[in-house]
């Protein structure tokens, strides 16, 4: 199903009214992870000030060490949907367990499958029966054919509504947290109809190298960014490293509408 040569059409999926795979480059931002009320209604103000289109937050976080922080969990799902109330950012938020869909699909507008869960099949068959925009995030050493098979498991279930994400994958290389693979994006036009978004936060772990990434990836045909915005990054409860203060999206946002006027 995910396969171009039976869909030769461009997928465009529909959020809330606003469209990802269409026209409009998609600018998806926020924290990290939603650390408190006042924090995520702050951040989200200011994406949508700036020009985002959807809000980004983690509730339920994915973390190596099992003493970080983990989540503010159902009161951060709480809470994005307050911010959602008072700015109309449709809400983009990570899932880590089967048995917390319901909740998901009352209060996500797009769910995210980390790298971390690409894998998860039980996961993915389970959002496969919802109607919900699903996130798909590359997995760490995930191939391209992988990342694809793990997007037709939701859309074998009935669930068409599938966006790639592109969030760099290991390497060699330590100098950045991973190495974003920009080929991945013509291949993935070449090979399925899905649209694809990058994130040059995870990508990178470098808050100063998230601007000229996030040209490249316009310049290679991606369909959207997520990018991680933090109203204090020296502070953030996580990946404050590669989080750009919210004057730095406003910025990143002007030099993206000189290179293309999609965004
Ligand atoms: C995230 O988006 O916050 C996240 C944990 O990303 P990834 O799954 O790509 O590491
Ligand atoms: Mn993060």
């Amino acid at each position: 199903k995910a396969n171009r040569m039976f869909h030769p059409e461009n997928t465009v999926v529909d959020v809330c009214g606003q469209k990802i795979g269409g026209k409009k480059i998609a600018m998806i931002a926020g924290p990290c992870s939603v650390e408190n009320e006042e924090q995520i209604k702050l951040v989200a103000k200011e994406v949508k000030k700036y020009g985002g289109g959807f809000l980004r937050g983690g509730a339920f976080k994915p973390r190596t060490s099992p003493y970080s922080f983990q989540g503010l969990k159902y009161e951060g799902l709480d809470l994005l949907n307050k911010a959602k109330k008072e700015t109309g950012l449709p809400i983009v938020t990570e899932i880590m367990s089967p048995c917390d869909i319901p909740k998901f699909v009352e209060c996500a507008d797009i769910i995210q499958v980390g790298a971390r869960n690409m894998q998860n099949f039980d996961l993915l068959k389970e959002l496969g029966k919802t109607n919900k925009p699903i996130l798909l995030k590359r997995g760490l050493s995930a191939t391209i054919e992988e990342l694809l098979m793990s997007a037709e498991y939701i859309m074998a279930g009935g669930n068409e509504n599938v966006i790639l994400c592109e969030r760099g994958i290991r390497t060699f290389e330590t100098y950045t947290r991973n190495t974003l693979d920009l080929s991945i994006i013509p291949a993935i036009k070449k090979l399925s109809h899905l649209p694809v978004v990058v994130d040059p936060s995870h990508a990178t772990g470098k808050w100063w190298m998230v601007e000229s990434l996030s040209k490249a990836a316009i310049a290679v045909g991606a369909d959207g960014l997520i990018i991680e915005v933090h109203n204090d990054p020296k502070n953030a409860l996580c990946d404050g490293a590669q989080s750009i203060k919210p004057e730095v999206f406003a910025d990143l946002m002007g030099e993206l509408k000189i290179i293309s006027n999609a965004v």
